[in-house]
């Protein structure tokens, strides 16, 4: 495989039909211009192609993937089967610290390759996805381009035994508050907290609230008042409806609002963004059954069909949906897209979820669509996503990526 950037002010990529979800190009042919990283041109074919343009042959153009919900973690083993180093065996040489920024570089690597531009990681060891964003953005790795929330902010909880250099754990107004400042100090691009407890945890029952009102009001306000947006994890109904009503801006999982449809319509009012992550409801009820203790494998289950019914929920409520992977390997994201529509929606809703509904999750307004003037992340597939939302999902039919205006992967 070749990995190389071509940094050019001007690309042309024409015989390429256009998808983005959000748009109606139709089936014809278009010419799409980039100058200077931005969408200038999406008009029809013209009898002879442009000097330079690369002909894509009737491969489709959709905007770069954004994974609204993403770990980076260079320690998850058990969701990246047949990814990283393999398991650590006893009597081994000991394995040093520094390997896992490898880990992370091969990790942000495979994600761009497969046409996911940018990611919003939601949960990270000792800040390493900051260490990653700024590897990327100084051109040292390549990969998608990063937003992180630093450490969650999260009750004392049992979760906090699990996930010591994952969550700052605080207590009481003013300690949540003084947690917020910690991850802006620490460079976090917005705040995350947890409205509930995890379904991965055997010691946390996930339905009832863990912080109080007051806790989650001094959050929002403090991560506002600072200009950076709010996600929350909320499984159970009482956490996510205090989330809402105190203004947070994303929900994570939310699997239990199809319960409350007037909290989904609040929710649609305020331009919240639902994340169903159904992959990761998937991963422990199904994929990984013999990883987690059983009571979580059973728990699952319920929640796994409890996430279906809260999308369909979410959709009829008019909330903005977005892609989060919420599981493994790197790169796998786009699986999310398949199963929105194994779920109900349409492949246009699913594409949209995965560009236009994702960016508006991550307060990102420049991109998610193919219109003129939006930042040129683009995808080139074989295969038409309106027809199979699946070809986004097949590694092989991908055949550029263009960050930022940058071809940086090119395999026609
Ligand atoms: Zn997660």
């Amino acid at each position: 495989m070749e990995f190389f950037y071509v940094c050019s002010a001007r690309l042309v990529l024409s015989n390429a039909r256009l998808a983005d979800g959000s748009t109606d190009f139709g089936a014809q042919r278009r010419t799409l211009v980039v100058e200077d990283g931005v969408i200038v041109s999406t008009e029809l074919d013209q009898a002879a192609a442009p000097e330079g343009a690369l002909d894509l042959a009737g491969a489709t153009v959709v905007p770069g993937l954004i994974d609204a919900h993403m770990h980076v973690l260079s320690s998850e083993i058990t969701r990246n089967p047949g990814f990283g180093p393999p398991p650590a065996l006893k009597g081994g040489e000991p394995r040093a610290r520094e390997l896992g920024y490898f880990v992370l570089a091969a990790m942000a690597k495979a994600v761009l390759e497969a046409g996911i531009t940018t990611v919003r990681d939601v949960g990270c060891d000792d800040y390493e996805a900051i260490v990653l964003r700024q590897a990327v953005n100084l051109g040292v790795v390549p990969g998608p381009q990063v937003l992180s929330c630093g450490r969650i902010i999260s009750a004392t909880s049992p979760g906090g035994v699990l996930f010591e250099a994952m969550y700052r754990q605080a207590d009481g107004p003013d300690e949540v508050r003084k947690a917020v400042r910690e991850q802006l100090r620490a460079g976090a691009d917005f705040i995350k907290f947890m409205a509930t407890g995890a379904r991965s945890v055997e010691l946390e029952n996930p339905e009832p609230a863990q912080l109080t009102r007051a806790e989650m009001h001094a959050i929002i306000d403090e991560a506002h008042r600072m200009g950076v947006r709010v996600a929350a994890h909320a499984e159970g109904l009482d956490g996510a409806r205090i989330a809402i009503e105190e203004g947070v801006d994303t929900i994570e999982h939310g699997l239990s609002l199809h319960r409350e449809p007037a909290l989904l319509e609040a929710m649609a009012e305020r331009g919240g963004v639902l994340v169903p992550t159904l992959s990761t409801f998937h991963d422990l009820a199904e994929r990984f059954t013999d990883k987690f203790a059983p009571p979580l494998v059973e728990q699952a289950k319920r929640q796994l069909e409890e996430a279906y019914a809260t999308l369909l929920a979410a959709r009829k409520a008019g909330v903005t949906i977005a892609l989060g992977h919420d599981s493994g390997p790197p790169g796998d994201a786009a699986i999310e897209l398949v199963r929105m529509v194994e779920g109900g929606l349409s492949t246009a809703e699913a594409l949209a979820a995965g560009t236009a509904g994702s960016a508006k999750a991550l307060g990102l307004t420049d991109r998610g669509t193919l219109q003129v003037g939006k930042r040129a992340d683009l995808l080139v597939v074989d295969g038409d996503p309106l027809a199979d939302i699946g070809v986004l999902n097949d590694r092989a039919a991908v055949r550029i990526v263009v960050k930022h205006g940058e071809l940086v992967l090119d395999r026609r």
